[in-house]
């Protein structure tokens, strides 16, 4: 029954429609303020970054549909001004539910090229083996960039920035240059659990470590920096992050080198000496992710299809 439980919490993180079925009335959206004009709500799902103030107010992502009226709600506690924009850091469920509802209600939605096309799309979540079904037209964003986008809003400027095939091949990091707050969507999940890579919606290990590096180049010594899940962080929280991410890949690579099989690399267990067993992503969930990124997995439809090297 654990592995069960275990894949009820990661469909609810990560599918939508799974996570509309569930009953959301218990969950309260908690409000921290960062910044002037700058919060993060808590609640199901991703965190939600506001910039809020007489320009207009910004979501950058808003968890699940069932959660769009409490989310309004704690909005409005900050600034009575309806939601003009949403940013989605990524395509994943537990950070565009909401998008229908605040697209119907009038609010731009911005992403990356990617996360409009995988949106428009069935999509398999390998790792999971969930098939997630397309979005509803109102749900899309109508503005994509390909590699960023800026906001000048609320006495701020919100550089939008993309990272290439990190924990999906739609990630956006956000800054607010004054405030100096940094959102990075799922490229950093923080305390919680072990880091998701989204293998089948084109992320990888190396391109999520080059993300978090560039997050640093973007960070200052004091920013405050919002994780896609888990509470607000530090650059020094970050930094450790980013080891992390560079030890396991090493160890895993040098398993790899030496021919060892994923059980084994698992066996001497990489990632131990960091903790969160109990996560939503195990371990050797994370250390085989690594795995088959560094190997490059065997693609379904693929067979006798050769691999090459470069
Ligand atoms: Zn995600």
């Amino acid at each position: 029954m654990m592995r069960i439980g275990m894949l009820a919490a990661m469909l609810a993180l990560l599918a939508a429609p799974a996570a509309a079925q569930q009953d959301m009335s218990g969950v309260e959206i908690r409000v921290e303020r960062l910044a002037p004009g700058v919060a993060v709500l808590f609640g199901s799902g991703g965190n939600i970054g506001l910039s809020y103030g007489e320009d207009g107010n910004v979501l950058i992502d808003d968890q699940y549909a069932p959660l769009t009226e409490k989310i309004a709600a704690a909005v409005a506690t900050l600034d009575p001004r309806p939601v003009r924009f949403v940013i989605n850091t990524h395509w994943h469920g537990d950070h565009t539910g909401g998008n229908e509802n605040f697209g119907k209600a009038g609010a731009v939605i911005l992403a990356h090229d990617n996360v409009r096309t995988r949106m428009s799309a069935e999509q398999f979540l390998e790792a999971l083996n969930v098939r997630v079904p397309p979005s509803p037209k109102e749900a899309l964003p109508v503005v994509t960039f390909a590699q960023g986008v800026t906001l000048h809003l609320n006495g701020d400027i919100m550089r939008v920035v993309h990272v290439p095939r990190a924990h999906t091949d739609g990630d956006a990091l956000v800054h607010w240059q004054n405030a100096d707050v940094l959102h990075m969507g799922d490229v950093f999940f923080h305390r919680v659990t072990f880091p998701f890579i989204d293998l089948s919606s084109g992320g990888s290990v190396d391109g999520l470590i080059a993300a978090v590096n560039r997050a640093l180049e973007m960070a200052g010594p004091n920013t405050r920096v919002i994780p896609g899940h888990g509470p607000v962080a530090t650059r020094a929280d970050l930094i450790a992050y980013r080891d992390m991410l560079v030890d396991v890949r090493a160890q895993v690579a040098a398993g790899i080198k030496a021919r060892r099989t994923l059980a084994q690399i698992q066996a001497s267990r990489p990632a131990a000496r960091y903790g969160m067993p109990d996560g939503f992503i195990k371990p050797d969930q994370f250390v085989e992710a690594v795995y088959k990124s560094l190997r490059g997995s065997p693609r379904p439809h693929s067979h006798g299809a050769r691999t090459h090297s470069h």
